[in-house]
């Protein structure tokens, strides 16, 4: 038996709700290889599917969220895994159409685990998840494209938000200029701590675009947060520069216009995490055990439990999460 945080649905008001439950590893779903989880987290992915609804992303109950974990090898039937081995998963709907991480065990496909690079633990691949590593392929589009540290300051929205403070301490630490949108004044400290040195106040920056193309401020941006910042940074941006847009917690819309894209030659870079393909998560890990300090990255966990569960997925929803939550499920 193993302890696993299992939602389950009311028949009668059509609302999930999760508890810590004892499974057996025969009720885990196929797969070639089963991984015992040491740490999972609370992506704003895992807020969604923890709310009585599902956020529209888990398919069926009961079942097991958790979007992430890293972990150890128990058993498998594929050649490229054996029992030891250390790996993490991302991505590929797992926690949302799959169970995922918020268990002692789990069982998955092969192709979705990368193994673990030498020089990152369990517990520091999780301060990093989803959310971090989503961080990282942003920078690495962004330099794909073109960015380079002395053109300028690269802007992070939703900077104390998950994506936005690993994204912070890379750029700092590969010798970009920081500039972070925060709506949490109180986390300037934090924030600079990170390296960022200039702090944008949300409110700033998150009005309806009244000029389609303002004063060119941003070398880079990593955006997490869409909606009207997003299409405010996109008019603020230098000649030729990139944005690469990651998330949506300021809204999915984006009310632009396509003026900065025509005069500016300003692009906009796509990022999915969940489908990326094996050998750019591999180059993303590297890079993330290369480019992120342990000790900026220890300064943005929060560590937590499986019974804490419920009100931290509350509280990423409505945006009161710093940094990275580390939930150790054991
Ligand atoms: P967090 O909640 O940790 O961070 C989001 C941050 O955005 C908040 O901390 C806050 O930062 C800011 N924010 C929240 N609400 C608003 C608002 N209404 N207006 C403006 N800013 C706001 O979430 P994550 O970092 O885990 O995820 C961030 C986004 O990235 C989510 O939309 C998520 O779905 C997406 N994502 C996408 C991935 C992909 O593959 N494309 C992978 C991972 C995440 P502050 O307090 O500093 O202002």
């Amino acid at each position: 038996m193993f302890k696993a945080f299992l939602l389950e649905k009311d028949d009668d008001s059509g609302l999930a709700a999760g508890q810590i439950t004892d499974l057996s590893e025969d009720q885990l779903p196929e797969g070639e290889v089963t991984v015992a989880v040491a740490f999972s987290t609370v992506n704003y992915k895992d807020g969604l599917c923890l709310s009585a609804k599902g956020g529209g992303l888990v398919r069926t109950y009961p079942h097991v969220p958790g979007i992430d974990f890293a972990g150890t090898v128990e058993a498998s039937s594929d050649d490229r895994y054996k029992p030891g081995d250390r790996v993490v998963l991302t991505g590929w709907r797992v926690g949302e159409v799959h169970w995922g991480g918020y268990a002692q065990k789990a069982r998955v496909k092969a192709d979705w685990l990368v193994p673990l690079p030498d020089g990152i633990t369990a517990r520091q691949a999780m301060a990093v998840g989803t959310a971090g590593f989503t961080a990282m392929l942003a920078v690495m589009a962004l330099e794909d494209h073109g960015l380079a540290p002395g053109q300028g300051p690269v802007l992070v929205t939703g900077a104390a938000g998950g994506v936005g403070s690993v994204a912070c301490a890379i750029l700092a630490t590969l010798g970009y200029e920081v500039a972070g949108v925060t709506g949490r004044p109180e986390t300037e400290g934090y924030l600079r701590d990170l390296g960022v040195s200039q702090i944008v106040a949300r409110e700033e920056i998150n009005e309806t675009v009244k000029a389609p193309l303002e004063r060119e401020s941003w070398a880079g941006c990593v955006d997490a947060v869409g909606g009207d910042m997003l299409a405010r940074v996109l008019g603020q941006m230098r000649y030729g520069a990139s944005v690469a847009a990651v998330g949506l917690a300021g809204g999915a819309k984006l009310p632009a216009s396509v003026i900065p894209f025509l005069l500016r030659g300003v692009n906009l870079l796509g990022i999915d995490s969940v489908m990326q393909p094996y050998d750019n998560r591999l180059r993303a890990w590297e890079r993330v055990a290369r480019d992120l300090p342990l000790d900026k990255l220890e300064a943005m966990v929060q560590p937590a439990s499986l019974g804490d569960l419920p009100q931290l997925g509350e509280d990423i929803l409505a945006g009161r999460i710093k940094g990275r939550v580390v939930v150790d499920v054991n």
